[in-house]
This record gives C-alpha cells, sequence and structure tokens, in this order.
C-alpha cells in the first residue's frame, strides 16, 4: 500500500530532517515537492493544495521546540495533516449502525468492486466479533452467477443467505429479505445491490427504490482503491444520488497510488470505514487515519521523536507555572497558557479543571456557555496588550482599555469581563500559594 507515495514523501522530507536550520524556501521546496509526490499518487489537485498550504502555514506559525530540528518538527506536521485529511479519529470509522435488529445494511458500488467479496467479509466479521445474526440477500437479478457466489460465501464464512427464488424483482428480494430477517430473528440483513460498469440511471433508480423498501441503517459504498481519482468520482455520484453512510476501500494490498484514500474523505465527506486488504474472507481490516498516515510517511521514529519533545516542554512549561502559582503569581501571560490548554484540551477540563478548587469553576464557566470561540477572543484580547501589560495588568486603565479592545476587534465590556475573571483566578491562586506546596499537591497534582 502506498509504496511509491511513501518514498516520494520521505525523500522530499528526508533532506529537510538532515538540516539544521530552515529557511522558508527550504520548506516551501519541500512542500513543492510533497504536492508533486500526492498528485502522482491521483490525489486530487485541490486536497493536494490544501495540503501544503494547510503545512506551510502550520511551519511557519510554530515555534521551534528545542531538542529537535526544525525538518523534524516539519515531517510531524505533514503526518498530522494526513491523519486529519484521512478522517482522524472521526466518528463511526470501522464501526456500523446495526444496533436495532432487524438492521438492514445497503451494499453498493460498481460491478468487479469488490462488493460480493466485501458483503460476505462483513458478514464473517459482524457475526464473529459482534455476536450478531447475519441474513445476505444478492439483488443482482441479471447475474445469477453473482447470486450463486454469495450464497457459496455464505456456506464458506458460515453465514445464512436468502434462498434464490428466478424472477423476482431487486425490491421484491429485497423486501423479502427483510421479512426473513425479522421472522427469523437476524440481528442485520445485508443487501448486496447489483453492480454495472459505470454508473448509470437504471441501477441508481434501482438502488434507490431498495433504499426505499427497506430504510437502510447504512448504505456502504465498496470501491477499488486502484481506481485513484475515479474511485472518488463514484462515491460523489452514489452520494449524490442514493446517499452513502460510508466506503470501503477495496485492494488496498496492491501497490495503488492511495490517492483514493487521501482524497475520498475531503471530496465527500464521508468516512472511509473498512480497507479491502486482498480476496482471503478475512483480509478487511477498520480503516485507522494513524495507522495509515504512518504508513504512507513511513518515518514513525521522527513522528515519535517530536511527539515526545512536545510532552517534554507541556510538562517543562506546567511545571513552571506550578511554581509560580505556588508564590501567589497569576499575570496575563499565566492566564494566556491556561486558556490556549484548554483549548488544546477541548474544553475546560484542562490544568484548571485538575487544580483544587478550579474543578468548580471550570464547571461554572462551562454552564455559562464557554467554548472555543470565547476563549480565542479571550486569547485575542490578552494578545492585544503589551509585554508590560500582561506582565502587570494593574497598568489597564480606561485609554489603554479601549486601545486593547479595539486591536481585538472588541469592546472594553468584553475586556472588563476578561479582567474580572483574571482577578478570581488571581485571588484563587494567591489562597492556594498561602496554602502552600504541600496543599497544593494533596489536590492531585503531584
Ligand atoms: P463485485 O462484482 O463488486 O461483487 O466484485 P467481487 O466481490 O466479485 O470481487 C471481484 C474480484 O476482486 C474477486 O476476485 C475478489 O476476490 C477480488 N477482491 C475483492 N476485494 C479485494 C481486495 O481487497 N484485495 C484483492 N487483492 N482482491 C479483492
Amino acid at each position: 500500500m502506498f509504496e511509491t507515495l511513501s518514498e516520494r514523501l520521505s525523500g522530499a522530507l528526508e533532506r529537510l530532517t538532515r538540516q539544521g536550520a530552515l529557511t522558508e524556501a527550504d520548506v516551501a521546496t519541500a512542500l513543492r515537492e510533497v504536492r508533486v509526490a500526492l498528485l502522482e499518487a491521483d490525489v486530487s489537485l485541490p486536497v493536494a493544495r490544501d495540503f501544503a498550504k494547510a503545512v506551510q502555514e502550520k511551519a511557519t506559525g510554530q515555534a521551534v521546540t528545542k531538542s529537535i530540528t526544525p525538518g523534524q518538527q516539519v515531517v510531524k506536521i505533514v503526518h498530522d495533516e494526513l491523519v486529519r485529511v484521512l478522517g482522524g479519529d472521526g466518528e463511526g470509522i470501522g464501526r456500523l449502525k446495526v444496533d436495532t435488529p432487524p438492521a438492514p445494511v445497503l451494499m453498493v458500488g460498481l460491478q468487479g468492486s469488490g462488493k460480493t467479496t466485501t458483503t460476505a467479509k462483513l458478514a464473517k466479521r459482524l457475526s464473529e466479533k459482534e455476536g450478531k445474526r447475519v441474513l445476505m440477500a444478492s439483488l443482482d437479478t441479471r447475474r445469477p452467477a453473482a447470486m450463486e457466489q454469495l450464497a457459496v460465501l455464505g456456506r464458506q464464512v458460515g453465514v445464512d443467505t436468502l434462498p434464490i427464488v428466478a424472477g423476482q424483482d431487486a425490491v421484491a428480494i429485497a423486501k423479502r429479505a427483510k421479512q426473513q430477517a425479522a421472522l427469523g430473528g437476524y440481528d442485520v440483513y445485508m443487501l448486496d445491490t447489483a453492480g454495472r460498469l459505470h454508473v448509470d440511471d437504471e441501477l441508481m433508480a434501482e438502488v434507490a427504490a431498495v433504499r426505499d423498501a427497506t430504510g437502510p441503517h447504512e448504505t456502504l459504498l465498496v470501491v477499488d482503491g486502484l481506481t485513484g481519482q475515479d474511485a472518488v468520482n463514484v462515491a460523489e455520484q452514489f452520494d449524490g444520488r442514493v446517499g452513502i453512510s460510508g466506503v470501503i476501500l477495496t485492494r488496498m494490498d496492491g501497490d495503488g497510488r492511495g490517492g483514493a484514500a487521501l482524497s475520498m474523505r475531503a471530496v465527500t465527506g464521508k468516512p472511509i470505514k473498512f480497507v479491502g486488504l486482498g480476496e482471503k474472507m478475512d483480509a478487511i481490516e477498520e480503516f485507522d487515519a494513524q495507522r495509515v498516515a504512518g504508513r504512507i510517511l513511513g518515518m514513525g521514529d521522527i513522528v515519535a521523536l517530536v511527539e515526545k519533545a512536545q510532552e517534554t516542554i507541556e510538562a517543562e512549561q506546567a511545571e513552571r507555572m506550578m511554581k509560580r502559582f505556588q508564590k501567589g503569581q497569576f499575570n496575563m501571560n499565566d492566564l494566556r497558557m491556561q486558556l490556549e490548554q484548554m483549548l488544546k484540551m477541548g474544553g475546560m477540563q484542562g490544568l484548571m479543571g485538575m487544580m483544587p478548587g478550579m474543578g468548580k469553576m471550570a464547571r461554572q464557566v462551562e454552564e455559562a456557555g464557554f467554548d472555543d470561540s470565547v476563549i480565542r477572543r479571550q486569547i485575542a484580547l490578552i494578545n492585544s496588550m503589551t509585554r508590560k501589560e500582561r506582565a502587570n495588568p494593574d497598568l489597564l486603565q480606561a485609554s489603554r482599555k479601549k486601545r486593547i479592545a479595539a486591536g481585538a476587534g472588541q469592546d472594553v465590556s468584553d475586556l472588563n469581563r476578561l479582567l474580572k475573571m483574571h482577578r478570581q483566578m488571581a485571588d484563587m491562586m494567591k489562597k492556594m500559594g498561602k496554602m502552600g506546596k504541600k496543599g497544593l499537591m494533596r489536590g492531585g497534582l503531584g
């Protein structure tokens, strides 16, 4: 999977990691190569362009972390961006909504994409891993061989298939499967729809009719991962005409160019839920963006190194901050760090929530509708202060307040709210400082 792309990407980035200092031109050159590598892997042009742009922006804004080189840091940024484009730890990856029995799962895709094989693989997985009773039915009325193929695979994996009745159309078979699933106490029934060589109106109308007759909980599109940008086009068409809940990329065991995986989420907005990795019935895996990004980049050591360094820095920062709190010191820089921490932890459970007395405050603030955008606005206010003002907020008189609020595009009342919050927190810190180190540590931060 991804061998060529992987070689190209690591080639472009390895040169960076060997250099001590990086110029903007170095980064730009490397990113140009990254973009070409993506395009050669058949990643769609807008996705490749956005990718390079996002990396460039993050690389420029990044504070340099000691003990790692800027080049290594760029590798980590590229890695994180790959994970993001691939769908991150997104909802619903590797899981199917099949909790209310009998749950219909509609399998759609072009002929030869691996749809029938994948249906049987998933059925096996659902029955073996999740203990579901599964019924499979082939709706491919034009190709009796395809119906027979599903029955053979069903026997092979120990999953029941709906008996074949000649002369029924797709909707009639689907209704029969629904009835049989309900009567037979099945948890899930999977409908393997007919494929065509190309997307056509007749096929879409038939799939839509089956959808309307059964109300599927999942509509999974099976596409051949080797077909690159075509796979993404097929996904857009199916999604537009019948609506899909997720994608399964097959043939990811071959040295595909990998572009489909990278473009799919960005272009269609639909998650890749599984990948097919061979012809055997076990050759299916949950799609894991972290793992796939790791395979694409092939520079896992560097990514791990940077993560470690960043963790160390954060730990050091937290420790410095604790020391200040113990002395009862809490200025605007401290507040900004707290706010940034909150953003990073995705809410109010940051350092603040871990500290004695602060957990309650964190909850109160949260209940008052304190979300990311509020935090960002507060950080903007602090950024609008001078260094002196940040170190000593007592300096803030009317004219300074006006300047700061205007600089952040906000009102003085917003700034006053921030100052009030700062005062409350500073008071708390003073009290805790008096409690001394021991008192603070007992709260759970030790
Ligand atoms: P359908 O026409 O979409 O139902 O496609 P099939 O399920 O009949 O699959 C077509 C061929 O692709 C079969 O020979 C499968 O064994 C093969 N196939 C399906 N999935 C994969 C996969 O993930 N990797 C590989 N290497 N072959 C696959």
